[in-house]
C-alpha cells in the first residue's frame, strides 16, 4: 500500500510540476515572441510617402521640416538596411474615425483656408484655394493620423510600434494650433476602446511643448494617465487644461544630465501609478539644444538615451508601446530620430541586420 501511495504522490507532483512548467514556458514564449523580430517579417514601423508636406515651397516658411518623415525613413533604409517593403503603410484616416473625437463643426471649419492658415501658423495659406490645401497639407496629416491608429493596433499585437509621423498634441475636439489638425492619439485610443473599453493608457509626452490637446480631450477619463514634461514658458501655456495632467513636470532650460535624471526618477513612478495596458510615447525631439522652438538644452546623445530608456521600461514591464514623432524643428532633427530608432532596434528590439 505504501509503495502505491508513494507512486501516486509522485505522479501528482509530476503532473503539477509539468503544468507549472507549461505555464512558465507559455508566459516566456508570449513575452519573447512579442519583442522578437524575424528577418523576413514586417517591422511594426509605420510610414507613408504621403507623410511629407509639399506646398509649392511655402512649407519652408514654417520652421517645421516638412520632409522630416521621408528623411527618417530613408535613414532607416540606408543606414539600418531595412527594406522599405518591411514598413507598414497606413490608410488615410476617414471621416468616421475623425468623428470619434472631433466635432463636425470643427471638421467643416477646415474647409476654410483662413482657419487652416491659423492652425498651420502660415498666413499665406489664407489666400490659397482650399482644395489645394486639402490635397497638399491636410491629406498628409490624415495619413499621419492613420499611421498612429495603425501603430496603436500593431503595438498591441507586436509589443512595440513606431509611427514615423503623428503626435499632433495641440489638437482638441473643436479647435487646434501648432501645426496639428487631427488629434491622432485620442483617435487611436478611442478606436482601441471600441473593442476593449477598459484598456488603460499611459501617455508619456516628452515634447518640449505642453500637450494641451490630449489633456483637453481626455480630461478626467480614469483610463488615461498623462505624464507631461515640457518647458513651461513655451507655447501653448494652456493653464485651463493643466489640471488634467496626472503627472505634471513643467521645466525650464535644462541640460542633458538634469533631463535624464528626471526621466529615470519619474517614468517608473508613472508606470507604477498608472499600471497601463499600453504606453503612447510622444517623442518630440524639440528638446534638442539647437532646436529653434524648444528652448531646452539636451544633446543628441541625451535624446537617444531618453528614447532607449522609455522603450527599456516598457519592455521590462511587458507593456506594449507606440512611439510617435511629434515636434522637432532643427535641421538635424530627422538624423537624430533616425539614429535613435536605430539604437532602439539594435539595443532593445535586438534587431539584427
Ligand atoms: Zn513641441
Amino acid at each position: 500500500m505504501r509503495v502505491i501511495n508513494y507512486k501516486r504522490k509522485l505522479i501528482i507532483v509530476g503532473v503539477i510540476l509539468s503544468a507549472v512548467l507549461v505555464v512558465i514556458f507559455n508566459i516566456f514564449k508570449e513575452y519573447s515572441d512579442k519583442w522578437e523580430v524575424n528577418r523576413n517579417d514586417k517591422l511594426p514601423i509605420v510610414y507613408s510617402d504621403n507623410y511629407d508636406i509639399t506646398l509649392f515651397g511655402m512649407q519652408k516658411l514654417h520652421p517645421f521640416d516638412s520632409e522630416k518623415y521621408s528623411k527618417v525613413a530613408n535613414y532607416l533604409i540606408k543606414n539600418v538596411e531595412i527594406e522599405k517593403s518591411r514598413f507598414y503603410a497606413p490608410k488615410k484616416i476617414n471621416g468616421s474615425y475623425l468623428l470619434l473625437v472631433h466635432t463636425q463643426e470643427y471638421l467643416d471649419s477646415l474647409k476654410n483656408s483662413r482657419v487652416v492658415a491659423q492652425i498651420a501658423e502660415l498666413g499665406l495659406l489664407a489666400i490659397m484655394p482650399n482644395f489645394i490645401i486639402q490635397e497638399r497639407l491636410l491629406d498628409s496629416v490624415r495619413y499621419g493620423t492613420g499611421g498612429t491608429v495603425l501603430g496603436a493596433e500593431l503595438a498591441m499585437e507586436e509589443g512595440w510600434a513606431i509611427n514615423l509621423a503623428g503626435g499632433y498634441h495641440h489638437t482638441k475636439a473643436d479647435t487646434s494650433g501648432g501645426f496639428g489638425f487631427y488629434a491622432d492619439v485620442p483617435i487611436a485610443v478611442n478606436k482601441l476602446w471600441q473593442n476593449n473599453p477598459k484598456l488603460k493608457v499611459l501617455i508619456i509626452d516628452l515634447d518640449a511643448h505642453q500637450g494641451n490637446g490630449n489633456e483637453a480631450i481626455f480630461k478626467d477619463d480614469p483610463r488615461v494617465f498623462i505624464l507631461d514634461m515640457y518647458h513651461e514658458d513655451n507655447y501653448p501655456k494652456d493653464d485651463k487644461v493643466k489640471k488634467y495632467i496626472d503627472f505634471d513636470i513643467p521645466v525650464g532650460f535644462m541640460d542633458t544630465q538634469g533631463y535624464l535624471a528626471i526621466i529615470n526618477r519619474d517614468i517608473p513612478k508613472a508606470i507604477e501609478q498608472s499600471q497601463p495596458d499600453l504606453i503612447i510615447y510622444n517623442a518630440g525631439t524639440d528638446i534638442y539644444s539647437r532646436d529653434p522652438l524648444g528652448k531646452m538644452n539636451v544633446s543628441k546623445e541625451g535624446i537617444i538615451k531618453r528614447d532607449e530608456v522609455i522603450f527599456r521600461y516598457a519592455k521590462e514591464n511587458n507593456i506594449p508601446i507606440l512611439m510617435v514623432l511629434s515636434g522637432g524643428y532643427a535641421f538635424e532633427s530627422a538624423r537624430i530620430i533616425g539614429e535613435s530608432i536605430e539604437n532602439i532596434l539594435i539595443n532593445i528590439v535586438k534587431y539584427e541586420q
